[in-house]
């Protein structure tokens, strides 16, 4: 029995965001906000997503509606549930679409079969919330198939795909190819860069929308260093006293939470103490996030220079629904964890988040990233690095591959430092290394990051861009 389940977003007044985006901006968003809300008047905004946690799509999800409904508009948002076939067919899609193999298993029409089987029954359950002219948001692969069904709604639907690679291989052709007869007829296209659209889209239909980040939530507020190291000593990732207390934290609403799980830890001894510098990768365990690769080239060429420490963290593997190949990733990192050499091994720690709560999970992350003296996001393929953002927006020195949205997101020099090749573990020791030992550079990078996170990377820039398009749509 499917149950489209509803997830409830509260309404956030954008006005706390005019301290950070100076009074310009916040005059033109206002502005914007009006004329969309007048346009909007009885059509709801309808996202369909495929998790409310865990990942970047989720994380998105929360601040954009948060920030929507803050101003009038009538936004809401639906999770599909599918069954494990369906999700390791999805998967494998969002792997080919990465130009990646995935499990190698088929596309084809029994494939097409459990999928459709999945999204008629969550399209039956959403058509009983779709009125004509609502706008229905479709986010990735795992919610194609809604398409057809919201138009028949009478809704005007936007795909928005989160992922994509420059240059398409067969992979990425053979996911294209599987997707197409689904999405093709949506009014408008999304991607976060150009190069991800396949050239059948429309140029007309087709916007380019990067993603933001939410400076005030539990992952991103101003949380102070001694607040992070309670965070980080009560979930057992720094050294403290025997039984750490739960440790509080601005929850996204503005109230005050605590932490008080902890996190699923694999290390050989103790937790590092709180003043050796920490290397850190937070991301959800994806083979193409290269959890594995991070720590192979932390082991050989970072660790022997330094007294560094490298935490690799990701959601507790039972966290994410739509996620079926991350408990094999993990065991694939623990398994080459056990291979390091004892002296290695104890200075690599990895680490599952508690999820159950999403602001205590997200206040987790906030500690490590700020806590973090280089935080590093090693892809092999991204979309668009909501954690660089996230890194970014904490003034952190970063060193990530230079790749798909990550290109965009970082000039290497300027905001950090950018590996070409993400399976050069030398050049990522090397990049790594430099940060560590230079603590001007560091800073410079760290500030500089910090200065275009908050001219790019913020809500009400990403609002804009989507009221625009909405407009266009529903005009016409
Ligand atoms: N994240 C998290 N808990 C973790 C590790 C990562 O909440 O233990 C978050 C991270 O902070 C970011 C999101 O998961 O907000 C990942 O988004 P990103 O765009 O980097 O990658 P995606 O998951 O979309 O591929």
């Amino acid at each position: 029995m499917v149950k489209l389940a509803q997830i409830q977003v509260d309404a956030r007044s954008p006005e706390r965001l005019d301290k950070v985006v100076g009074p310009d901006r916040a005059a033109r968003f206002a502005a914007v906000a009006h004329d969309t809300r007048e346009l909007l008047a009885g059509r709801a905004v309808i996202n369909v997503s495929s998790t409310a946690r865990g990942g970047g799509v989720a994380e998105l999800l929360q601040t954009l509606l948060a920030y929507a409904r803050g101003v009038g508009v009538d936004t809401r948002w639906f999770v599909i549930e599918g069954t494990p076939e369906f999700f390791d067919i999805t998967k494998r899609i969002h792997n080919n679409l990465y130009g990646t193999g995935g499990d190698g298993g088929p596309l084809g029409a029994a494939e097409h079969r459990i999928y459709d089987e999945v999204l008629h029954a969550n399209a039956v359950e959403l058509g009983a919330f779709v009125r004509p002219g609502d706008v229905v948001l479709l986010h990735d692969p795992q919610t194609a198939g809604l398409v057809a069904p919201a138009q028949q709604a009478g809704g005007i639907v936007v795909w928005r795909c989160h992922v994509g690679v420059d240059t398409p291989d067969d992979h990425v052709r053979r996911a294209w190819a599987w997707l197409r007869p689904y999405v093709e007829a949506a009014d408008a296209f999304v991607f976060s860069r150009r190069a991800f659209a396949p050239e059948w889209v429309d140029g007309d239909a087709l916007s380019v929308i990067a993603p933001s980040i939410d400076p005030f939530s539990a992952k991103n507020y101003d949380m102070s260093p001694d607040e992070a190291l309670r965070v980080l000593r009560h979930v057992g990732l720094l050294a403290g006293a025997d039984h750490p207390p739960p440790a509080p934290f601005v929850r996204r609403d503005g109230s005050l939470g605590r932490v008080d799980r902890h996190a699923d830890i694999l290390q050989t001894g103790p937790p590092p103490p709180s003043d050796v510098p920490l290397v850190v990768q937070a991301s959800r365990w994806d083979r193409l996030k290269d959890m594995r690769g991070v720590m192979l080239g932390f082991a050989e060429h970072v660790d022997a220079g330094t007294d560094a420490h490298l935490v690799l963290a990701g959601p507790a593997v039972t966290g994410v629904a739509d996620d079926p190949e991350s408990g094999e990733v993990l065991a694939e990192c623990a398994l080459a964890w056990r291979d390091l050499p004892h002296a290695q091994r104890s200075r690599v720690h990895l680490a599952c988040t508690p999820m159950r709560d999403p602001d205590e999970a997200a206040a987790i992350v906030n500690a490590l990233q700020r806590h973090a003296s280089v935080v590093v996001q090693k892809s092999l393929a991204e979309g668009f690095g909501l954690t660089v953002a996230e890194a970014m927006w904490k003034s952190r020195p970063i060193v990530a591959s230079a790749l798909g949205g990550i290109a965009d997101q970082i000039v290497d020099g300027v905001h950090g430092l950018l590996v070409k090749d993400p399976t050069d573990l030398a050049a990522f020791g090397e990049a790594t290394c430099r940060l560590l030992g230079d603590a001007d550079l560091a800073q410079r990078l760290g500030a500089q990051a910090r200065d275009r996170a908050g001219e790019e990377f913020l809500p009400d820039r990403h609002l804009e861009q989507w009221a625009s398009l909405i407009a266009r749509a529903v005009t016409g």
